[in-house]
């Protein structure tokens, strides 16, 4: 495979998918002669952009912007756009490689791409995230639509930038159609987008625990990060009994003995996304230890004795310090609400050591699940209830439970769902690329 020497995350992320194809490569001839895994490592398409817009103070500031169209095998392009000051092509491609076998594992006709830009909106104005989106949308519209290529929301992209970026859409096409997902509840959006991430992590971690005789009930839980995914993951572990004892930002952690309860999580929420404050501010309200960031050293959030851990911040924040400090606690479970969040290493030492990981491209499947049904109520132009969506939510999760766990155990060792996620999905985007040509 030809891959870029600079673009270190997608090396990553194909580095590690390419481990699990060792164990079935040998099998499977057609698709050393039809070149699949070659061409799977190359985007269909990649579109690189400038986003021109005025701050406050009228200046002009200039971002870059970048949408991924890694693969339409098995339908639309589908995936989201983040915001942050660390957005460059190497995180772009590793998050639509990622995001073309999450969507598989789905079970629903959704092929894989990601955008977004290295614009930060932290500390920006309402105004000013507006005008970005509208010149973000300005560009991409003419790459994306209903039956091309649907965006959603990732890290720095919720519901404010969703509503700006479809206004500026319906603006310039005089289309009100389904091309973008988590949109607001009275212009098209799903009940239960917002949650479904963390939700599904929930859910499929907890299928994964009983599958081992365990459950969440009474269990301590780490979960990193304080934004959309981390937030519903706690409130469904929560309502399933667990306790969760931390948060973080990028800035630091907060550690809640006592758990987040209910009524904390609301002051988070609020704090979160409508005050758009810092985390340290829980711990000045709730009177708990707040531990500041520094990067030199490991992180203070896995070295927390608790039973299973939820990263939910960003890619590599478990680091090999990290897992060895997780391991010597006693974790049992890794749920990987943010994709690809251990580095290579720290998942080797995790399966080595017994610990059970629900892998990112299953376990935080959930989103893109329910922004897939969100696709479905647009097209057929109704509205399901909270119950209905949920209800499907924790179908597809158990789907994915089953497809993942049956082929872990048919092509790698049992509970080996890193194996099993690559694999199962593989396999299927593989064969609607060989029925499909050379495209
Ligand atoms: P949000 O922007 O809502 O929250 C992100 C959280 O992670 C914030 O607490 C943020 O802290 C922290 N964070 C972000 N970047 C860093 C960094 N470089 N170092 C430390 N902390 C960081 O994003 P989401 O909750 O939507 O996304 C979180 C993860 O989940 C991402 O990996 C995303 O790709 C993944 N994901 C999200 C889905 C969704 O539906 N939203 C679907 C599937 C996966 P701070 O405020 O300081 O930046």
């Amino acid at each position: 495979c030809q891959l870029d020497p600079d673009q270190k995350e997608f090396q990553q992320a194909v580095y590690t998918f390419l481990l699990s194809m060792d164990k079935i490569i040998d099998e499977l001839p057609e698709v050393t002669y039809h070149k699949i895994l070659e061409r799977m490592v190359e985007p269909e398409r990649a579109v690189i952009f400038r986003v021109p817009w005025i701050d406050d103070e009228g200046r002009v500031q200039i971002n870059r912007g970048f949408r991924i169209q890694q693969s339409s095998a098995i339908g639309p392009y589908k995936g989201g756009l983040r915001l942050h000051p660390s957005v460059n092509l190497s995180i772009m491609k590793f998050l639509a490689f990622e995001q073309v076998f999450k969507n598989a594992l789905t079970g629903l006709p959704m092929g894989g791409g990601k955008g977004g830009s290295d614009f930060n909106p932290k500390g920006k104005s309402d105004a000013e995230v507006m005008r970005f989106c509208q010149s973000f949308m300005t560009e991409l519209y003419r790459h994306i639509g209903p039956n091309t290529d649907v965006p959603a929301g990732d890290i720095g992209v919720g519901g404010r930038e969703i509503g700006f970026l479809f206004g500026q859409y319906k603006r310039l096409t005089n289309r009100f159609e389904g091309v973008l997902t988590g949109k607001g509840q009275t212009y098209g959006g799903s009940l239960i987008r917002p949650e479904a991430t963390g939700y599904g992590l929930v859910y499929l971690s907890d299928y994964i625990l009983k599958g081992e005789g365990k459950t969440l009930e009474g269990k301590e839980c780490l979960v990193s990060g304080s934004g959309n995914v981390a937030q519903f993951t706690v409130e469904k572990l929560n309502s399933l009994g667990a306790k969760v004892v931390t948060l973080s930002d990028s800035n630091g952690m907060i550690y809640d003995p006592s758990g987040i309860t209910p009524e904390k999580l609301a002051y988070v929420k609020q704090l979160k996304n409508v005050k758009r404050g810092r985390i340290h501010e829980y711990a000045e309200k709730y009177n708990v230890e707040y531990i500041a960031r520094d990067t030199s050293k490991p992180n203070p959030i896995w070295d927390i004795k608790a039973d299973y851990a939820f990263p939910c911040a960003t890619q590599n924040e478990i680091t090999v310090a990290d897992a060895k400090n997780l391991v010597n606690n006693g974790i049992q479970l890794i749920g990987e609400g943010a994709n690809m969040p251990c580095q290579a290493e720290a998942e080797k030492i995790f399966l080595e050591n017994g610990v059970l990981l629900a892998p990112a491209k299953a376990a935080n499947a959930g989103g893109v699940a329910v922004s897939g049904l969100e696709m479905c109520q647009n097209s057929m132009r109704l509205k399901w209830t909270s119950e209905e969506v949920d209800q499907k939510l924790q179908q597809i999760m158990k789907g994915i439970y089953d497809s993942i766990s049956s082929a872990a155990d048919k092509y790698s060792e049992h509970n080996n769902f890193v194996d099993g996620a690559n694999i199962a999905s593989f396999l299927k985007v593989s064969e609607a690329m060989i029925a499909q040509g050379y495209v």
